[in-house]
């Protein structure tokens, strides 16, 4: 599956993204930040390659969505 980080474009390795490094203590995945994250935005589940990119999304995610 190919993906785009929407913020910087770069493409993103989502099995990596995806691979579980533990459990909160509300069952969610914990996403390893080195490998790349992961944001739930209006039903849709959006990848990262950074942290920083996600802190950019979460910000301003129309910025980012907008075409
Ligand atoms: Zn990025």
């Amino acid at each position: 599956m190919n993906l785009n980080c929407p913020v910087c474009k770069k493409p993103i390795d989502q099995q990596a993204a995806e691979s579980k490094t533990g459990e909160t203590a509300f069952g969610a995945k914990e996403i390893d930040p080195s490998k790349g994250t992961r944001q739930f935005h209006e039903g849709v589940w959006y990848y990262f390659d950074t942290l920083n990119c996600r802190t950019k999304f979460t910000v301003s995610p129309q910025r980012y969505l907008a075409p």
